[in-house]
């Protein structure tokens, strides 16, 4: 057969990674790379070994996120072949395209310096043996996609929305997208962030600012499961500014997001 089935065999990509998890989102915004950094500190907790690719070019937050900002990873030589180590914060190992780019500068990643910085990830990461990658995708749909699922054995996407109309909307093109034949990735279901409010002083009260059970309705049209939904909370921002996932302080928020791990691991 043709010489690229032989290489494949010969050398299958990252096969010491039991799962690759899309996380993706129709718009962009609705807290993908929040939902992302914490999922994959919350299965750390659960005792799985995971990284995390942040393919987010649009906006690489992921090294906040995590308090690495402006790390440069580590390279080692093996025969001829430039490996890098991935940076490791909070059990999480990651690679970013922001580790490549000076912080604050407006370096603008063309579609397919991007495809090749994903493949890099992909191919060239001392990744070791992890029972997830998670890949933290642009929103909407590009080629960073195509690049994703032509690379690598992408086992399912996960869906970010927020019950807003308008995310619901581009979510619905999302899941389209990867259902279609030439991409065929199973969704594994969708994620509803920004649920709903509760101010500290009124406990049982839950305001629905951006509408009611969205992402659940759009997972019953699909016949997809319905994974969980994240509400707002302040200190979500904040931990995603300061650099400490809101799933490592114990709480409500926390059990938010190890349910929705549970859910993922299922
Ligand atoms: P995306 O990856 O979809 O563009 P981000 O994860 O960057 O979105 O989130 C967008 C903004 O919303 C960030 O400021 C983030 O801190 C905030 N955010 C995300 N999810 C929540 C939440 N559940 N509660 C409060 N703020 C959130």
């Amino acid at each position: 057969t043709s010489q690229v089935t032989t290489v494949r065999e010969a050398a299958p990509v990252l096969p010491q990674v039991k799962n690759i998890i899309a996380v993706a989102s129709g718009k962009g915004g609705v807290g993908k790379s929040t939902t992302a950094v914490n999922l994959a500190v919350a299965l750390s907790k659960l005792g799985a070994k995971v990284g995390l690719i942040d393919a987010d070019i649009s906006g690489p937050s992921i090294p906040t996120m995590f308090n690495v900002e402006g790390e440069q990873p580590a390279v080692k030589k093996v025969g001829d072949k430039n490996i890098i180590i991935p940076v490791e914060q909070y059990g999480v190992k990651m690679m970013s395209i922001g580790f490549l780019t000076p912080t604050d500068s407006a370096v603008v990643w063309r579609g397919p310096m991007a495809s090749s910085a994903l493949k890099q990830f992909i191919s060239d990461v001392d990744w070791g043996e992890l029972d997830y990658l998670l890949i933290d995708l642009p929103p909407g749909t590009s080629d960073i996609h195509l690049t994703m699922v032509q690379t690598v054995p992408v086992t399912g996407a996960v869906i970010v929305t927020t019950p807003q109309k308008v995310a619901l909307a581009d979510a619905n093109k999302g899941i389209s997208m990867f259902l279609q034949p030439q991409i065929n990735v199973p969704v594994l279901g969708v994620i509803e962030n920004m649920a709903y409010f509760t101010p500290e002083e009124l406990p049982d009260n839950k305001y629905y600012l951006f509408g009611k059970e969205g992402g659940r309705k759009l997972a019953a049209k699909y016949e997809i499961p319905f994974l969980g939904e994240i509400p707002i909370v302040q200190s979500i921002r904040e931990s995603g500014d300061t650099g400490y996932p809101a799933v490592m302080k114990e709480g409500l928020t926390e059990e938010a997001y190890m349910n929705l791990a549970e859910e993922v691991a299922r």
